[in-house]
């Protein structure tokens, strides 16, 4: 294996992000020396790599997340027109109640799944652009809430 000088393993990089400075930021990629050019921080391989890792299973279980919340806006907005909808028709009106306040419940339950995903760290930020989206996850909270509340206490028809 070459290039092992030093503990330098640059030359198999296999990760899929780039080594980054947890110092500074700076794309460590093609670097040769054992600094960071950027800010001299000590370079450690394999503190990089596991760097590396860390966020791309991060990035994976955000992009996981933000789908979800996609799919708690269909249950959210489902959940609200069967309530409504079946209110207005008059017709199954109690049962309408209770499938959309189950909707509600597991609009909720996938809604707060974003909040055990962490924001990424400041380095990884310029790599990463996407971000748990905890304010569509709250919108969704508040929403899925507001339709349990139509649900319960709708006066009778
Ligand atoms: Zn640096």
């Amino acid at each position: 294996m070459m290039g092992m000088r030093g503990g330098r393993l640059e030359s198999t990089w296999r990760e899929k992000l780039p080594p980054i400075c947890p110092g500074c930021s700076y794309n460590l990629t093609g670097i040769e020396s054992v600094r960071c050019p950027e800010c001299g921080r000590a370079i450690v391989w394999s503190e990089l790599r596991t760097n590396a890792r860390t966020v791309y299973h991060a990035m994976r279980a955000v992009e996981d997340v933000n789908d979800l919340l996609n799919v708690g806006v269909y249950l959210g907005a489902a959940a609200l027109v069967i309530v409504v909808l079946f209110y207005i028709i008059g017709y199954g009106v109690s049962l309408a109640r209770v499938v959309g306040l189950f909707m509600a419940l597991a609009t909720i339950g996938t809604s707060v799944q974003a909040f055990r995903v962490r924001r990424f760290p400041e380095w990884a930020t310029e790599w990463l652009p996407q971000q748990p989206n905890y304010l569509k996850a709250v919108a969704l909270v508040i929403g899925a809430l507001a339709i349990i509340a139509l649900a319960v206490f709708l006066p009778a028809r």
